[in-house]
C-alpha cells in the first residue's frame, strides 16, 4: 500500500496518510493546521502521476536514504580515516553499498516535496534533475510531467 507523506507548510513536520478518495484534508499532528488533498483513483492503486497536495505532474525518484545521516557519517568516517589511514572511508562505502540495496525507493515532488513510497509505476518516473528542479522551485515552471527538453 502506497503511503504519502506531506510537509506541514506552518511547522515543515512530516505528515503522513493513506490515499484514500474520500479524504479531502489532512490535519497536522504537530500544530493542527490542516491543508486540502486531492486524492484520486491512481492514488488507492499506488500510481502516483498527480500530486495531491499542489496537484503538479512533475515527479523524481530516488533511494530512501536519509541524506542528514549520510552526511553525518561521511564526517565521522573522514575524521577517522585520519587514524585508520583510510579504511573508515572503505567501511562507509560497504555501509552505504549495503543500505542502498535494502532501501526501497521513493517518489518526490518538485514542487512541494511530498513523499510516496510503496508506488506502483516507479519505471514511469525519473531520477532528480537539478535544472528542472531550479526552474521548478525558482522559476515556478510546469513541465505538466513531460522530461527536460533542450
Ligand atoms: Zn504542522
Ligand atoms: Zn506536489
Amino acid at each position: 500500500m502506497m503511503t504519502v507523506q506531506f510537509t506541514c507548510e506552518k511547522c515543515k513536520s512530516g505528515v503522513q496518510v493513506y490515499p484514500n478518495i474520500h479524504s479531502t484534508q489532512a490535519v497536522c499532528d504537530i500544530c493542527q493546521h490542516s491543508f486540502l488533498l486531492l486524492f484520486n483513483a491512481d492514488h488507492e492503486k499506488g500510481i502516483v502521476k498527480d500530486c495531491p497536495c499542489c496537484k503538479r505532474k512533475d515527479f523524481y525518484i530516488q533511494k530512501d536514504f536519509n541524506r542528514k545521516i549520510g552526511v553525518i557519517l561521511f564526517v565521522i568516517a573522514a575524521v577517522l580515516s585520519i587514524w585508520t589511514y583510510g579504511i573508515s572511508l572503505i567501511v562507509l562505502y560497504l555501509i552505504d553499498l549495503f543500505l542502498f540495496k535494502k532501501l526501497g525507493n521513493v517518489v518526490s515532488c518538485y514542487k512541494c516535496n511530498t513523499l510516496f513510497r510503496g508506488v506502483v509505476n516507479q519505471s514511469d518516473i525519473r531520477p532528480f534533475d537539478h535544472e528542472m528542479n531550479d526552474r521548478i522551485v525558482y522559476s515556478d515552471h510546469d513541465f505538466n510531467g513531460e522530461p527536460l527538453r533542450h
